[in-house]
């Protein structure tokens, strides 16, 4: 890691640009509060972009002693509803944030109408009744300047007259909408007459039918950040060119100065993040769900068994940048490691087995082992192992013609079984079609760990007793992706070409039975091979394990 390169590696990391911008703004006396928001649109579930942003949100106000709000920017009734609400406000505190306040932009709807008749009045909006073709076409393009709408001109009387009856139902939808009047020949195509309300009857999941005209995002965002004095409104890059109009509608109705930062938002190799092409994964039926582990949303990793400390550690890593990248999937999968190998408690799972008998073992005789449930601490908590004579261990952990570097279990070789004795491998049984059916070995009982002198051997395996062996079921994920870049899919093909048909495959596993026990809520790791989390829909008859990620990787860092 970069820290160990350099000896400053106990100095703290470089300010990121928007804590240079806060600690200048408190220094200079600019803000003297810090009052963040997370607004997401209630359309869909949070995913990893969206924990970005909330690290970010939430960490800078914890930072300066500020506070975040939880504003949904529920201006577009048609794709919202309260499942999204309910999934999100879960999402947030599982990732272990909490906000000062709940707001809504529906809250503001009234105030919003208000601050559109002042426009009205102060000559600066006005109705239009072109049509949303013809309004399109009037804005000209970055070269080409825009042609006024005829309805430009109306009179302040007219006007307030025209949106009055907008408000009060008299129009379909999209027969009018009220525009700002600003300049149709700006550089800024946002200043080109924005629209600021556009008609839709439609039932709101809050305001239920009050309204039937709803306020356009940047009609919406900048003053509710205003009404409810964020100091540092951050948001996404592609939100750059909106700023010049955020500044506009709070500097012309002359409310609280609210500032508008932008990032670049996160972007992961081999991962789709658009709410609108996940919805259709999961409307089409390419997942199980928002909730499938395949699926990059929060509560898709969740089931997956990321945990929120990973997450957050992969935030920090990446950092806050200016300039759009894409990041390594496997920079998060190492930080999933990280986290789960320090507090997640150990098993053995034999995944594809092969029989092992003990020919010297007492007919029988069952020994408990007590083993560690994270080496990291051989003090603390254990589980007992049952150790018998007829085992299952992994089948490729056995080879017939073993190189010389091979050092598990070969014939005439030896290995230590975990935790337990060294046994020699003498004899190979196989059925009619040579396939290896069973591993005839005999145990040393002077290395059973503890009794006498340490002997040591190159290898070491892990192996469940047959008759203690739980089944459970192995939920094996793959990427969902096949083509890294998702972000530039070749304009004759479709994204949904490039899904990996093998990123879900089922199996059966053979665990020693302490596994069904384990209560530790986070991921668990199966020895030697990787974390694998309890699936919430296991039931009685069948304990489904979702594999989280692989134990080892070759990816480092940088
Ligand atoms: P999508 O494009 O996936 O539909 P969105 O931007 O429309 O996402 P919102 O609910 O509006 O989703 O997002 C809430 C907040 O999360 C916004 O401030 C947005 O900028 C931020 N956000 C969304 N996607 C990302 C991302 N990939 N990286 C960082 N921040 C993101
Ligand atoms: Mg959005």
């Amino acid at each position: 890691m970069e820290e160990a390169k350099t000896p400053a590696a106990s100095e703290p990391r470089k300010l990121n640009f928007l804590e240079e911008i806060i600690e200048n703004d408190l220094r200079t006396g600019k803000v003297d509060h810090v009052l963040t928001r997370f607004p997401p649109e209630p359309n869909g579930y949070l995913h990893l972009g969206h924990a970005k942003s909330i690290c970010l949100n939430f960490g800078l106000a914890q930072k300066y002693g500020g506070k975040t709000n939880l504003r949904f920017d529920d201006t577009n009734p048609t794709k919202e509803d309260v499942e999204y609400v309910d999934s999100i406000k879960e999402d947030i505190h599982w990732l272990g944030f909490e906000w000062v306040s709940e707001r809504y932009a529906s809250d503001y709807f009234d105030q919003l109408y208000e601050w559109a008749e002042d426009l009205i009045r102060m000559g600066k909006a006005y109705v239009d009744d072109q049509t949303q073709e013809e309004i399109s076409r009037g804005r000209g393009t970055v070269d080409k300047p825009g042609t006024e709408s005829p309805y430009r001109n109306r009179s302040v009387e007219e006007n307030l007259a025209l949106f009055r009856e907008m408000k009060a139902g008299k129009y379909g939808d999209g027969e009018k909408v009220l525009r700002a009047k600003i300049d149709m020949a700006s550089p800024n195509m946002m200043f080109r007459d924005p629209i600021l309300y556009r008609i839709k009857h439609a039932s709101h999941h809050r305001t239920g039918d009050k309204w039937c005209i709803y306020p356009m995002y940047d009609f919406t965002h900048g003053q509710s950040d205003s009404i409810e004095h964020i100091t540092h409104s951050v948001c996404t890059l592609e939100f750059d060119v909106h700023r010049p109009l955020y500044d506009w509608f709070i500097e012309t109705l002359g409310i609280y100065p609210s500032h508008q930062y932008e990032f670049a938002r996160l972007n992961l190799t081999y991962t789709l993040m658009s709410k609108r092409k996940l919805l259709e994964l999961v409307q089409k039926g390419y997942v199980s769900g928002w909730d499938d582990p395949r699926m990059p949303t929060l509560c898709g990793v969740r089931r997956r068994g990321y945990t929120p400390d990973a997450l957050k550690l992969f935030c920090e890593k990446i950092g806050v940048s200016k300039r759009d990248q894409m990041m390594d999937i496997q920079l998060l999968e190492w930080c999933v490691r990280q986290d789960l190998n320090a507090r997640s408690n150990r098993y053995m799972v034999v995944q594809d087995p092969v029989r092992l008998t003990l020919t010297n073992w007492e007919e029988g005789k069952v020994e408990w082992f007590d083993c560690p449930l994270n080496p990291a601490d051989p003090e603390g908590p254990s589980r007992k192992v049952p150790f018998t004579g007829s085992l299952l261990i992994e089948r490729d952990d056995f080879m017939e013609d073993a190189p010389k570097k091979f050092f598990r279990l070969k014939p005439g070789g030896e290995v230590r079984l975990k935790y337990t004795y060294i046994i020699r491998c003498d004899e190979v049984v196989k059925d009619a079609d040579g396939k290896v059916v069973e591993l005839r070995c005999t145990y040393d009982p002077s290395t059973r760990p503890g009794a006498g002198e340490w002997r040591s051997v190159k290898g070491t395996i892990h192996w469940v007793s047959a008759a203690h062996a739980r089944t459970v079921e192995i939920r094996n994920y793959d990427r969902l992706f096949l083509k890294e870049d998702m972000n530039t899919i070749p304009e004759d093909k479709d994204y949904k070409d490039y899904l990996n048909p093998t990123s879900l495959t089922v199996s059966q596993a053979y665990a020693e039975p302490a596994l069904l026990e384990d209560a530790s809520g986070i991921a668990v790791q199966f020895e030697r091979t990787g974390y694998y989390f309890k699936d919430p829909d296991s039931t009685e008859a069948v304990t489904a394990f979702n594999k989280t990620v692989a134990l080892k990787d070759s990816y480092r860092p940088e």
